[in-house]
């Protein structure tokens, strides 16, 4: 059975800018909803009980078509918003990426700031409901967007940064300013955590 991952902080912890009612509501309702839906899903195949979430999502077409669609969109919104909590977190230690993550950056984007920049234009270009995402492919760095919740790892990218542009991340704070929501987040990026997981792809 898949659980709710407990926050490592409080609802009002990332206040101004992402506000304690929002948090609760994602992660108690939203959230919640996904991984009974999901454990509801592989209720049907307990052949899969043991199989890791990514492992199931990085193989989706050898996941039973019967449950498929559900494990894409249930099964993909737990592990999004799972990776989304640790990614997000209270200002005073959101810090800055690490030297090696920096080089990257620049490597890949020319400066920190057209990183921003480019990450900004994709996450408010995205129609709909998605993710924008910073990933690994390989040796390379990128800003892609995913519809709904699908995940890179089913495409085989590695998830660096993720920014849950749902109504339901910003509406209650924002209504349709996605941009101040957009903005509001690059005070929260938790880029220690965010650095690790970089090293850790380099392992
Ligand atoms: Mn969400």
């Amino acid at each position: 059975m898949h659980t709710l991952p407990q926050l490592s902080y409080a609802y009002n912890a990332l206040e101004p800018f992402i506000d304690a009612r929002t948090m609760e509501l994602h992660h108690s309702k939203h959230h919640q909803t996904y991984v009974d839906k999901l454990n509801a899903a592989l209720a049907v195949h307990p052949e899969l009980a043991s199989r890791p979430l990514d492992d199931l999502l990085a193989h989706l077409v050898d996941v039973p078509e019967d449950i498929r669609t559900a494990v894409r969109n249930h099964g993909g919104g737990h592990s999004n918003h799972s990776f989304f909590w640790t990614v997000i977190g209270p200002q005073h230690s959101a810090g800055t990426p690490d030297e090696e993550l920096t080089q990257a950056l620049i490597r890949d984007f020319g400066s920190f700031e057209n990183f921003q920049k480019e990450f900004n234009n994709k996450a408010l270009g995205l129609f709909g409901s998605g993710w924008t995402w910073l990933v690994r492919s390989g040796e390379t760095l990128s800003i892609i967007t995913t519809l709904n919740q699908d995940t890179p790892i089913t495409g085989g990218q590695l998830p660096l940064v993720a920014l849950d542009v749902w109504e339901h991340a910003y509406y209650l704070l924002y209504q349709n300013k996605r941009a101040d929501y957009v903005t509001a987040f690059w005070n929260v990026i938790q880029w220690s955590e965010v650095s690790a997981r970089f090293a850790r792809t380099n392992a």
